[in-house]
């Protein structure tokens, strides 16, 4: 490793999903936790998220790697893939059922619609989990997932303040309401199986896109749970296409072909995705893009109103 906990107290990652190649998005939060670890003389780790079975595409995982290693960002230590990390999440969840926290729900995604809707609450959206089988699951009902049980009242609420969006709150219970850690199909949950990892690995910082921010209270709760500590958060913008979509990794992918010359890798990839992230650096090589893009990312922290 090029830096340890030892000589940093800062401990980031980047934890891509292997759906696709790295895109516009993907590398704008890449390059953000990458410098923000950088900026802090930090530990910068890779993990690939590849517990969504269906979502993975064969190889994308090393041509992240790959893409990542072209562009100059190399990781500290040895890339991890969430899939050969089971047990952790196995051990967590006996943990979260030891302490009575977890319950088999027989719900299907039409059945919560269904009583979100008659209990007067908006069509679409996202629905929240009424509670259906809290007490037990509905006789003849077979379980689709285990839940976790989220506080009811006013304790429900969790705050924090983001370092680039500033101060978030969600009330628990009222805007999600008991969450998935284990899908019927034996598939882990995002939530449960980001916050084991995070944990396992001493993450002080998380750095990534916007689309997550209204995850952060799940997994603030989560932390809170399993006696694991809150790590900070800067969730930068997300890339949208001219229709204000989220890129997605079909829409926005890069070409990082062996072909790509240095240049173009500047000017289709780095220098944009700086620009996004509204940093001032005028490279032609990527190794002087890194050494300006570094001391650019500590002067767009000072100017961000959290840091004041
Ligand atoms: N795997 C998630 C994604 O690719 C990111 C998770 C995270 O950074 O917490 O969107």
């Amino acid at each position: 490793m090029n830096s340890s906990p030892l000589t940093s107290p800062y401990i980031g990652r980047f934890a891509p999903s292997p759906s696709g190649p790295l895109h516009m998005g993907s590398l704008v939060a890449a390059m953000a936790s990458y410098l923000d670890a950088k900026v802090h003389l930090g530990t910068w780790l890779l993990r690939i998220e590849d517990l969504d079975y269906d979502r993975n595409v064969e190889g994308a995982d090393l041509g992240i790697l790959a893409s990542l290693q072209r562009c100059g960002m190399h990781w500290d230590g040895e890339a991890t893939w969430q899939s050969r990390r089971l047990p952790l999440y196995e051990a967590a969840l006996k943990q979260l059922q030891d302490d009575g926290l977890v319950y088999a729900c027989g719900c299907s995604r039409k059945e919560i619609q269904d009583s979100v809707l008659q209990a007067g609450g908006p069509k679409g959206g996202v629905a929240v989990y009424p509670g259906t089988c809290r007490h037990g699951l509905a006789p003849g009902k077979a379980a689709r997932a285990l839940r976790l049980r989220v506080p009811q009242g006013p304790p429900a609420v969790y705050g924090f303040t983001d370092r680039w969006a500033g101060p978030q709150q969600q009330d628990l219970a009222g805007e999600v309401g008991d969450f998935i850690v284990l899908r019927g199909d034996g598939y882990w949950a995002y939530q449960l199986a980001v916050v084991v990892d995070d944990g396992e690995q001493g993450i002080t910082h998380v750095v990534r896109g916007a689309d997550l921010l209204d995850s952060t209270p799940r997994q603030l709760y989560l932390q809170d749970v399993l006696g694991l500590p809150h790590p900070g958060f800067l969730h930068v913008p997300v890339v949208t296409n001219g229709s204000g979509e989220k890129l997605s990794k079909q829409t926005g992918a890069l070409a990082f072909d062996t072909g790509t010359s240095a240049a173009d890798l500047l000017a289709s990839a780095l220098l944009p995705a700086a620009r996004f992230l509204g940093l001032d650096v005028r490279a032609d090589k990527v190794d002087d893009f890194w050494r300006q893009a570094i001391p650019a990312w500590a002067q767009r922290l000072a100017r961000l109103p959290e840091q004041a």
